[in-house]
């Protein structure tokens, strides 16, 4: 090992920049810190439905601009101390411990954190990866925005008499954006731009509740509120294929839903919020991993059969050995485990003993379900409407603040929150 010790951490989301900043305190002053990452930007994915769902009549490149500014933080508050490459990470050469970049060249560490993330996955359903648009990046969030302007305009030309939007995939991304979707049409309407009427919004989805995941009283709540807000919620129902201006979805013949066993929706833009996978270049990582290709970590998140190398996020797999649960895969838990990760790198160096991580037994979450309502739950405890809408808007300041210098940070809430506030 050389005496200048490198810690290489590949990542710039959640993850990766949590177990960075963590280092930046921690780290003796000749630890050598660097984040490769393919952007610069660290994008905030909790407020990417308020982008997507942004006052449609609004458009133009300095608007992108300033739109992508309320979700994407610059990597520039790491630096000096952790040294940021923008590059694409083409694999992972573990005898020489090398991170190979695509141009050729290579990045020797001492240790390594792999916090690569998810990507959307498709499950192979003919068309939609071709013809649907999804919410997983702010490139993703600005080309529903775009979309939907494109849509109202024709419908305030006169060129179409009707607008139909097809959400797959209920689940928290796309119940937040249904719902802040149907949101904005209400704005429209109350400023008799556009009637409500001629909208429609459907989420479709093969499970039994909208968030499966969560409680059933949270199911219900969510359910009822996009219910109220005029989304038509078609359940037990899955897509089996995505064409031009329609979805085929495929229902048991006990749904509500007309049409049999298969029914046409029709579609002007469908968005796909279904699902995740583990960022395509793991792939190329010789690495112990579950069947979906997610890295799996020991208790102190050092990769399983592996020395100095961590894995944490959307990329990493573990399993709390008390509970036998799986951690979620969110940005609170990447955020909760990065202080244990930067710690046990540290040790892992100085060759001492790593520490277990303890999860929680039970993680609060919060779901916004159009303009400034939103469901906050702790176990069985719910608390709705307003008053979660101003907790959660407080948890995502708390999270800035964590990261950024105090002004910055709260000069990045503000500009999101008054931003956002034209779409109610
Ligand atoms: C729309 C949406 C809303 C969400 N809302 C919430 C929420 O409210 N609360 C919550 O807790 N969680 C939320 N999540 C989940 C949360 O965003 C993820 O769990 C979290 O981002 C995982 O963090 P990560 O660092 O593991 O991965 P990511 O944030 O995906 O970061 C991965 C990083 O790796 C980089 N990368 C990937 N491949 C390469 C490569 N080949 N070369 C170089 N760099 C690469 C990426 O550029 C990125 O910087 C939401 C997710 C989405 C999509």
């Amino acid at each position: 090992m050389a005496d200048r010790q490198r810690i290489v951490i590949l990542g710039g989301g959640f993850a990766g920049v949590n177990v960075a900043r963590h280092l930046a305190k921690s780290a003796r002053n000749d630890d050598e810190i660097i984040l490769l990452s393919s952007s610069k930007m660290h994008t905030f994915t909790p407020w990417l439905y308020e982008i997507a769902a942004a006052r449609a009549d609004e458009h133009g490149k300095q608007e992108k601009r300033s739109m992508a500014k309320t979700s994407d933080i610059s990597l520039d508050f790491l630096k000096p101390r952790v040294a940021i490459r923008e590059v694409k990470i083409a694999g992972l050469d573990l005898q020489h411990e090398h991170v190979l970049i695509e141009d050729g060249k290579t990045v020797r560490y001492d240790a390594l954190v792999i916090a690569l993330g998810s990507e959307m996955a498709y499950f192979g359903i003919p068309g939609l990866q071709k013809f649907a648009l999804t919410l997983k990046t702010t490139s993703d969030a600005l080309a529903i925005r775009r979309k939907i302007a494109e849509l109202v305009a024709d419908l305030r030309r006169g060129d179409k008499s009707e607008l139909k939007i097809v959400i797959g995939g209920a689940g928290p991304s796309g119940v937040e954006l249904a719902a802040e979707i149907a949101t904005m049409f209400t704005g429209l309407e109350r400023r008799r731009e556009i009637a409500k009427n001629i909208v429609s919004i459907t989420l479709v989805d093969g499970g039994e509740r909208v968030l499966g995941m969560m409680t059933s009283k949270i199911s219900r709540l969510a359910e009822h509120r996009l219910r109220v807000l005029g989304v038509k919620v078609i359940l037990r129902a899955r897509i089996n294929e995505v064409k031009v201006g329609e979805v085929l979805i495929k229902a048991p013949s006990s749904s509500p839903i007309a049409g049999g066993e298969f029914t046409v929706l029709p579609s002007d833009c469908t968005i796909w919020t279904g699902g995740v996978q583990p960022a395509a270049v793991l792939k190329n990582f010789a690495l112990p991993k579950d069947p979906r290709g997610r890295i799996l970590v020991e208790s102190t998140f050092e990769v399983q059969k592996q020395a100095n190398i961590f894995a944490l996020g959307d990329a990493a797999m573990f399993v709390d050995e008390v509970t036998k649960q799986p951690l979620p895969q969110t940005a609170q838990a990447a955020e909760n485990v990065a202080p244990v990760v930067a710690g046990n790198v540290l040790r892992a160096l100085r060759r001492t003993k790593l520490e277990a991580y303890k999860a929680r037994k039970q993680w609060p979450y919060s779901i916004a379900v159009g303009g400034n309502y939103a469901l906050l739950g702790y176990g069985n405890l719910v608390l709705s409407g307003w008053l979660g809408y101003v907790i959660r808007r407080l948890v995502d300041l708390r999270y800035f603040l964590n990261l950024l210098p105090l002004a910055t940070a709260v000069k990045f809430w503000v500009r999101g929150v008054l931003k956002y506030r034209k779409n109610d």
